[in-house]
């Protein structure tokens, strides 16, 4: 199983958590080549490659930022790129990774405004465009959104934003975290006029954790020019000004890079929308799979339901944990855990990246032997649910 299993378990590990998400053996491959002079011809090749192809699956015409950070770099260097210290932001707290993002921004001395939700759907574009119209003095210098709240399974409808912003005439940034969206559910950078895409390599990107992306707008680099947070590692100029010629300021991660080059390849080769469609069908199953078993799924809103995981709720009075500890035990299956305040309430099952349909039968199987073994209450039949569908509609 993993490389500090106590015990072997025969058969594949089931990494079914909303990332980090299975990495392709492709990928793994290309990783597995000998690191490289990142001063080289060869290197300025391969990075060259890389950042021309980067950009297609944010759907933008302009170059994209690659940091060798998790997301949360990324994060970090949407906000210090683009603000200044007192500033105000206007953020949207639709889960725990919405929340961390505005700790991080209270941390960087922005003032922090709020849209809220009761974590069980996306943000209310029309509340923040009433907020944007009452802001009649441009005190709001950002929006912050996350697209697919990872830690609900619910969406934000990105480009609902973007036409509340501009109905309300506000000139706010429009910030979003595409993390675990990017590459699994659609997503349109310059369509839906976003300012900065936040987005990371370990989730629908299918490659292992370790890198992070910026695509930046033409508003967002002239924000740079004004913007006064301190920023050094993650500055934008001396990345943008250096990739020019597939090279960077510092040592990049050099074969996570080989397995993005490779990566870019397989999506290509796919197709987004064939990626996208399949995110779509593979959550669909999931559903089915939930509400044959009676269980609620923590989305309650069915316009917002997540492509790339699906958050299902226990019972009151069981625990998601106990499920999830008893199933990698006994299955060798990894769920993701609730977080924050749906801790032990729900489980998550990770359905982005590189999955097929009989990974998705496997890992409901998996599940529903789990909620029989830990005794949660529930009525058979999910994964033949989802057997019949996909099979119906394959
Ligand atoms: C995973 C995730 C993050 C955090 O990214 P790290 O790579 O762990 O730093 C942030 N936002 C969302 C929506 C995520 O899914």
């Amino acid at each position: 199983m993993t490389y500090f299993a106590s015990k072997r378990i025969a058969g594949r590990h089931f990494l079914q958590i909303p990332g980090p998400t299975n990495v392709p053996d492709r990928i793994l491959r290309a990783i597995d080549n000998p690191v490289m002079d990142h001063r080289s011809l060869d290197f300025g090749k391969l990075g060259a490659q890389v950042l021309e192809k980067l950009p297609a699956v944010f759907k933008t015409a302009l170059p994209v930022v690659i940091y060798p950070a998790s997301g949360t770099g990324a994060w970090e260097a949407a906000l210090v790129n683009t603000l200044s210290p007192g500033d105000t932001v206007l953020m949207t707290r639709t889960g725990q990774f919405a929340e961390l993002w505005h700790q991080m921004a209270e941390r960087l001395q922005l003032v922090c405004e709020f849209v809220d939700t009761d974590w069980r759907r996306g943000a209310d574009a029309a509340e923040i465009g009433a907020i944007l119209a009452a802001d009649k003095a441009g005190r709001i210098k950002a929006v912050c959104v996350v697209h697919n709240e990872t830690s609900t399974g619910c969406v934000t409808h990105v480009d609902q934003v973007r036409r509340a912003i501009d109905a309300a005439g506000h000139g706010a940034l429009l910030l979003v975290d595409a993390i675990s969206s990017l590459g699994s559910i659609d997503y349109r950078h310059d369509e839906w006029g976003v300012d900065v895409t936040v987005a990371g390599s370990q989730k629908g990107m299918m490659l292992p954790p370790g890198l992070s992306f910026n695509a930046i707008s033409a508003k967002a680099l002239k924000a740079y020019q004004t913007a006064k947070l301190p920023r050094a590692y993650f500055d934008w100029q001396q990345m943008l000004g250096i990739n020019k010629t597939g090279y960077f300021p510092y040592t990049p991660a050099i074969n996570l890079l080989y397995g993005l080059d490779t990566g870019l390849d397989m999506m290509a080769e796919e197709g987004l929308d064939n990626i996208f469609a399949r995110h779509d069908r593979h959550a669909e199953a999931c559903r089915r799979a939930s509400r044959a078993w009676g269980l609620e799924l923590n989305c309650a809103e069915p316009r917002d339901y997540s492509s790339a995981l699906t958050a299902i709720r226990v019972p009151e009075g069981h625990s998601a944990n106990a499920l999830r500890a008893l199933i990698a035990e006994r299955f060798n299956m990894s769920l993701g855990t609730g977080l924050g305040r749906l801790t032990d309430i729900v489980f998550r099952i990770g359905h982005l990246g590189d999955l097929g349909d009989l990974q998705v039968i496997g890992t409901l199987g998996g599940v529903e032997m789990g909620l029989r073994a830990a005794g949660i209450p529930h009525k058979p039949g999910g994964a033949q649910a989802a057997i019949d569908f996909l099979s119906g509609n394959a």
